[in-house]
């Protein structure tokens, strides 16, 4: 066991009952104050602790860090520094936030500070970025209301955890708002198209991988490797415009549907605080050619909800799905991406592809959830959604929770605001 895991471990850091963010979890994350500049944090409850603080008091002097790790704008500088460094560097963090040592105890106001007073950063200096496609439940529902309902999913689906290149310059961070995008749309299918702000803003519920330096161009990655290039997790908004989305993706796939924004979660939980929450994936059938076997537990068992909140108006709850329903786990999705020898480098982003399970609310998409615009969803207030409307605001949580220890990866949130 990761020492860090250990469930009987307690913070001298008061952690509140239910917090996503107890001794265990331990995320990394760039933040910033009112009086001070970008840097590297860790949270734990309520609290950030500030690792360049931390290292500057020499309480990593055993560690191979130095200074422009954590006084940074990315986590990349960190991240450089491989798995077996950032696994020493939580376990040390965790030793220093641990109850029954006191090494770092009195020096509490040089390196904590509230959560309330930091403002959160984008965490990676993201290269590329690519999104899978990896719920069956997801990709039978889009392909009965996209094509054909007989044959939903494409015959490469099972064969294949299909992805594309997506952008990685509109990935942003939770709390920054999206206007409504516009684009060619073509509502009367006998009619030529139309320039308009689209009618079907959706959201889709993911979570993404973050990859230390990978290896070179012309190399592959093996599933019995793959998680030693994961540093962590976080969640995932893939916003998505349906019908710019239905009129432009032949041949090529999604391009302008996808590209507006795509909105991440601040704290990256490391795939090391994950390990305990490990569990079987789905079984495959026809059985995967041998580049995508693997051995062990791959997929994690993560629950995932999505809220919608009117301006003005309380949050409903309008689905709730599991990480652990994916088809393809992310190691045969890193061992595909590799295998014709492409390169993964240092704060590359991988999308999981929209988390559907088989049940009506736990679809994840609007699109799904209401059916294509045929079974709108009611809110607490009483008002219905087919589609995300102007200043509705997006919430997706998740965490992972067994003997008493949850591990959560707090929220990713965002509005849509009004076409400009
Ligand atoms: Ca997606």
């Amino acid at each position: 066991m990761i020492p860090a895991n250990n469930p009987s471990l307690k913070s001298w850091v008061d952690v509140p009952e239910g917090s996503d963010f107890p001794i265990q979890n331990l995320p990394f994350g760039v933040f910033r104050t009112s009086y001070s500049d970008p840097r590297i944090g860790v949270r734990i409850g309520d609290h950030v602790l500030d690792l360049s603080a931390v290292h500057n008091l020499g309480f990593f002097s055993e560690l191979p860090f130095e200074g422009n790790d954590f006084s940074s704008n990315f986590l990349n500088n960190l991240m450089k520094k491989g798995k077996n460094n950032t696994t020493k560097l939580r376990n040390r963090i965790s030793e220093l936030l641990d109850k029954a040592n006191s090494e770092m105890q009195d020096k509490a106001d040089q390196v904590l500070i509230s959560a309330n007073d930091v403002i959160m950063m984008m965490p990676v200096q993201i290269g590329d970025y690519t999104d899978f496609y990896s719920s069956r439940e997801h990709a039978t529902n889009v392909g009965m209301m996209f094509r054909d309902p007989a044959n939903a999913l494409l015959p490469n689906w099972l064969w294949i955890p299909v992805g594309y290149h997506g952008r990685a310059s509109s990935v942003i961070l939770s709390g920054q708002d999206i206007h409504r995008p516009k684009g060619q749309i073509k509502p009367d299918p006998n009619a030529d198209p139309i320039f308009e702000p689209s009618r079907q803003v959706d959201f889709e519920l993911e979570m993404a991988f973050v990859t230390f330096e990978g290896k070179g161009l012309g190399e592959s990655i093996l599933t019995s490797e793959a998680e030693e290039f994961i540093f962590g997790l976080c969640l995932f908004n893939d916003w998505s415009a349906r019908d710019i989305q239905a009129w432009e993706y032949v041949p090529l796939g999604p391009f302008l549907a996808k590209n507006f924004a795509s909105s991440i979660s601040p704290w990256i939980v490391t795939l090391d605080a994950l390990q305990p929450y490990a569990v079987e994936s789905v079984k495959q059938n026809p059985e995967v050619l041998s580049y995508l076997k693997f051995d062990g537990n791959k997929s994690y068992d993560i629950h995932l909800e999505v809220a919608l909140q009117p301006e003005n108006s309380s949050e409903t709850t309008i689905c709730k799905s599991n990480f652990k329903y994916m088809y393809w786990n992310m190691s045969q999705q890193l061992a595909h991406h590799t295998v014709n020898g492409c390169n993964i480098r240092c704060g590359d982003l991988m999308g999981s592809g929209t988390i559907s399970g088989s049940s009506a609310d736990s679809y994840g998409s609007m699109l799904e959830l209401a059916w294509k615009g045929t079974k709108p969803i009611t809110l607490e207030d009483g008002s219905e959604r087919k589609f995300v409307q102007d200043n509705d605001t997006v919430i997706m949580r998740g965490y992972c929770e067994a003997n008493s220890i949850r591990i959560g990866f707090g929220e990713v949130s965002a509005k849509i605001l009004p076409a400009k």
